[in-house]
């Protein structure tokens, strides 16, 4: 099961950002249907605006034309895709990367080294692991299977990737030793998503990934940290096992955790480890004490999951903007941007990929806010300049038809992006 979707859903604002979201002030236009050699009127236009910098094309287009997929391709009709060690099976007209393949027999090398399990156990081997990639589903994992789903797909746009660690782990862990624990089953995949993601996208730029800190329970985990483990579901074993497999990392290292999982499959091999037979496990390769160390240990450390929703671009200097996009959400997520000197955020990939689901772009619609000095460059498909916008500690929408792209420059203050309202 897999929960941070949803989890997105109630904490984020689901609006389009994207042009069929049409902005207040131009409610009355038809932008579409506008002549081409209408120029851009630069709005919003402030007193320190570097005005030279400004170019207003001449026969700018309103509508952006129609992008090829790039680096995305999509399934004419169902395709399946074989490796030595899985099978990829992708439901027609599905837009997915082409590198999907490469990905995962990287991901999969990656786990299996750094853990020390094998996706192939026995009664396992030779069989291949499928991966579905579908239209519309929750990610879920079985023993013998993943399904994601197409929006998934942006696995380096940056950090989708996440939700394919966190199947994985599902797999890897149920192969080699199972339990009927949510927090131990939850954590352990949510702590590798987090984990796995650091590793391959360097450094990485979406902190928001972790989303550890909408937990509310701490009250209960100092009352009794062993009651919770027991007992913990859905959402709440998400978040109380990512501070478990935390302190356990920390404390008695990574291999801590295989050594646990392989016990769970020599011991229970045919039903699994129950909660309290791997309460007694976890106790027996750490400490009698484990739980009452782990809550003075998260008395101690309890803010290191207090992560806020940031978008770090200070060394990463491009973020390519792709959006949240099924039958049910279409959305981006919004982000408070850090930077330093600079940064941009790149919409082509996203409108290539909306494209593909016929919505016609007419450009970037938003606000944004800040409490300090930004420029806002905005330039169309053609890299030419086509609106600056200043921005000095206030609100402003930023609705730009024809533009792909956002330069920001500014002193350095956080910066919010976001849909507009
Ligand atoms: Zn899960």
């Amino acid at each position: 099961m897999y929960e941070i979707k949803k989890m997105l859903a109630f904490l984020i604002i689901l609006i389009l950002l994207f042009s069929i979201a049409s902005c207040s002030h131009q409610n009355e236009e038809a932008p579409s249907s506008m002549p081409s050699e209408l120029p851009y009127e630069p709005e919003e236009v402030s007193d320190d605006l570097p005005v030279e910098k400004i170019v207003l094309t001449d026969n700018a287009d309103i509508t952006i034309p129609v992008f090829d997929l790039g680096k995305f391709t999509v399934s004419d009709e169902a395709e399946v895709i074989e490796r030595e060690r899985f099978i990829i099976y992708i439901e027609e007209d599905v837009v997915y990367l082409k590198e999907l393949p490469d990905f995962i027999e990287m991901a999969m090398n990656l786990m299996e080294e750094e853990t020390g399990l094998s996706f192939y156990t026995e009664g396992y081997a030779p069989e291949k692991l499928k991966i579905n990639v579908v239209k519309n589903s929750n990610p879920f994992a079985t023993k013998s299977e993943i399904t994601v789903e197409q929006m998934d797909m942006h696995i380096y746009d940056r950090g989708y990737a996440f939700v394919f660690f966190h199947e994985l782990s599902h797999v890897l862990q149920m192969r080699n030793g199972e339990t009927d624990s949510m927090v131990f089953m939850e954590g352990y995949a949510k702590f590798n998503e987090t984990k796995y993601t650091d590793m391959i996208l360097k450094p990485n730029i979406v902190r928001s990934f972790r989303l550890h800190s909408y937990f509310n329970r701490d009250d209960s985990v100092f009352r009794d940290p062993e009651q919770c483990f027991r007992s913990f579901k859905g959402h709440e074993a998400y978040l109380y096992g990512v501070r478990i497999f935390t302190y356990i990392d920390e404390k008695y290292g990574y291999g801590k955790i295989s050594e646990i999982i392989k016990i769970m499959g020599e011991r229970y091999k045919e039903e699994g480890a129950s909660t309290d037979q791997l309460v007694q496990i976890i106790k027996s390769v750490t400490s009698e004490e484990f739980f009452s160390e782990f809550r003075s240990w998260y008395r101690e450390n309890k803010d290191i999951f207090d992560g806020s929703d940031v978008l770090d671009l200070t060394e990463y200097k491009t973020f390519n903007y792709i959006p949240l996009y099924d039958m049910s959400q279409k959305t981006y997520a919004p982000h408070v941007i850090e930077y330093s000197d600079y940064c941009i955020l790149d919409f082509t990939d996203g409108f290539r990929y909306l494209q593909h689901f016929d919505y016609e772009i007419k450009g970037i619609y938003g606000i944004a806010e800040s409490t300090g000095k930004h420029a806002l460059e905005f330039y169309n498909y053609r890299d030419e300049l086509i609106k600056i916008i200043n921005l000095d500690n206030e609100m402003l929408d930023i609705c730009t038809d024809g533009a792909v792209k956002i330069k920001i420059t500014g002193d350095g203050s956080e910066i919010y992006i976001g849909p507009d309202r």
